[in-house]
């Protein structure tokens, strides 16, 4: 997942990433919201946090799934083996 893996990166960078499609996002001042310069979509900060938890959730889940289908992909490999 490139384009989460990037986003993530880029937390504590100077702007935040868009959570829809990875595009910088601005933000405006006078609405207090962020707006991404490539796919229009506007949070605010508290939105912004939000996705960006479930997003951590989500992928912390898919890598721990992923981790689970290794070893059980390992531990049966050693029962056949010598
Ligand atoms: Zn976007």
């Amino acid at each position: 997942m490139p384009l989460l893996l990037s986003y993530l990166q880029n937390e504590g960078g100077s702007m935040p990433r868009c959570p829809e499609c990875g595009g910088k996002m601005i933000y405006n001042r006078s609405a207090k919201t962020y707006i991404c310069t490539s796919c229009g979509l506007v949070l605010t900060r508290e939105q912004l946090d939000e996705m960006r938890e479930s997003l951590l959730r989500e992928y912390e889940e898919e890598s721990r799934s992923k981790a689970k289908e290794y070893l059980e992909w390992w531990l049966g490999r050693e029962e056949h083996g010598a």
